[in-house]
Order: structure tokens, then C-alpha cells, then sequence
């Protein structure tokens, strides 16, 4: 298992846990988030089963409505918790700088600049913003 966390500008703390669960012969990696906001604990478990838990207590939901529960409670879009993760990992190739900042680009594209030396790190492209 994996374990890596980082902190939102809002003072919630996100942890990612990634590992595979399953059988040995038919193994399935699943993906966990952990999210501490406001003195309680919020888990989403992404994988051969999904569920939601608070402090602890897990819920019993069908998938979605764990998602959205989760999303919910932390006040944040699982797209954005794993965007915003995939992001505060990235660094720049070039300097190994880990400011890098979003900024547009052509219309429906995102570019992530960093701030040390100027060099473009990734580009995130999104056709639903143009058409
Ligand atoms: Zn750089």
C-alpha cells in the first residue's frame, strides 16, 4: 500500500491510499481517499467494492450514492480531490520546482506554467469548453 497526503488551502487534509485488495491469484487495486475536514474523518474506498465512512461508521449505500455522499460531506467533487491531488504531486521537469500554477491557453486548454523557471508542464485539454 501506498499512503501520500497533502493539505487544501482551506486547512483539509486529503490523503490518498492506493494498494490492491482481492484474492492473490485475481488481485484489484483500489483507491482510498481520506479527507479530515472540520474534526471529522470522511473515507471513500474506490475499488472491488466501494463505500463511505464517517469516523469510522461505514454506511451502506449503493456506489453512487457513496460518491456523492462523500462529495457532499467534504465539500469537494471527487474530480476535483483527484485533480488537485494529481497536481500538488507534479513537478516541474525541468527544475523540480512544485509551483506550478494553471493558467489558459487556447480556448479549452489549461496550462500549467511553472512559476521558477517558466517552463510549460502539462497541459490538460477540455473539448466540453469549446464545443
Ligand atoms: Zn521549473
Amino acid at each position: 500500500m501506498e499512503r501520500a497526503t497533502m493539505q487544501t488551502a482551506g486547512g483539509t487534509r486529503i490523503q490518498q491510499t492506493t494498494g490492491s485488495e482481492g484474492p492473490h491469484y485475481d488481485p484489484y487495486s483500489f483507491e482510498e481517499w481520506t479527507v479530515n475536514r472540520g474534526g471529522n474523518t470522511y473515507v471513500l474506498h474506490l475499488g472491488l467494492a466501494v463505500w463511505y465512512e464517517v469516523n469510522g461508521v461505514r454506511t451502506h449505500q449503493h456506489d453512487e450514492a457513496s460518491v456523492e455522499n462523500f462529495e457532499r460531506a467534504v465539500g469537494l467533487s471527487l474530480d476535483v480531490i483527484q485533480n488537485g491531488y494529481w497536481r500538488a504531486r507534479s513537478r516541474c521537469k525541468k527544475c523540480g520546482s512544485s509551483r506550478l500554477e494553471a493558467s489558459d491557453g487556447y480556448p479549452g486548454e489549461t496550462l500549467y506554467i511553472c512559476q521558477k523557471c517558466g517552463q510549460i508542464c502539462y497541459c490538460d485539454f477540455n473539448r466540453s469548453a469549446i464545443e
